[in-house]
């Protein structure tokens, strides 16, 4: 890592995930994570905690920061904690493989936003309320409108529609399970109501995501990985994904 300088508190951070997880944590750079618009990555490897980071685009460097962490901090809770992950069959194609694992990513970053303050990282980074302001506006002019602004992300449909949820559930989210100021409060009230009254076709998704991570708790490996199951199965790839734990969980 030349171009980045780690901070002493980052480089601490990662080295706790090393002491905690037995595993070292390396961090590559690539222009191309395979999702548009995608800044950074955990990759799963049994051996590291791989983080891979897309440099195409320039970000504050506490932006990086907390990228790396949040990041890593996914290695943490599937290798330390025994978070489930997607394990697919051989039909499994990368369609689906990209797919599950943005459905894996909703979840696990519930835990993940969680952690990182608690070791001196923003829940979120400086881009993600401008953004959220931006798809207040585009919710506010109607479904098709708002499809046309995902579609920049894929044009795949249905990964479209995961995206859409992906991002309701984030923001609720940090709305039931986060301590933040009124105003961000209030921004992310906004969202919410703007979304379940734009979107009557993928509400009614979100909300059933929204459910099955009520009923289960999902901060612990055993409710993540009932979650995950519930979840992969609402869009139909329970066939060609099994959801497995590094650890002996009872689930
Ligand atoms: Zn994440």
């Amino acid at each position: 890592m030349d171009y980045l300088e780690l901070s002493d508190r980052l480089k601490n951070y990662l080295l706790l995930i090393e002491k905690e997880t037995g595993l070292p944590v390396k961090i590559f750079q690539s222009p191309d994570l395979g999702i548009k618009g995608a800044r950074a990555a955990f990759n799963y490897h049994p051996d590291y905690t791989v983080v891979v980071l897309n440099t195409s685009e320039p970000r504050l460097s506490v932006d990086v920061e907390r990228s790396v962490a949040h990041e890593a901090t996914h290695g943490y809770i599937l290798h330390k904690l025994g978070f489930c992950r997607a394990v697919f069959t051989e039909e499994a194609t990368d369609d689906v493989k990209k797919k599950v694992n943005v459905l894996f990513s909703m979840v696990e970053d519930l835990t993940v936003n969680r952690i990182i303050p608690e070791h001196g990282f923003p829940p979120f980074g400086s881009e993600y309320l401008p953004m959220l302001k931006k798809e207040i506006e585009v919710a506010s002019q109607g479904e098709t409108q708002g499809e046309e602004f995902y579609s920049n992300f894929t044009s795949d449909m249905e990964f479209e529609d995961i995206i859409m949820v992906s991002r309701y559930i984030l923001a609720w989210g940090f709305l039931k399970y986060y301590p933040l100021p009124s105003g961000i409060r209030s921004t992310l009230q906004k969202f919410l109501d703007a979304y379940s009254k734009a979107y009557p076709h993928h509400y009614p998704h979100a909300r059933k995501v929204k459910e099955i991570i009520i009923k289960h708790n999902v901060f612990t490996a055993e409710g993540e990985c009932w979650s995950m199951q519930e979840i992969i199965k609402l869009w139909g790839f329970e066939g060609v994904v099994k959801t497995v734990s590094t650890k002996d969980i009872k689930f």
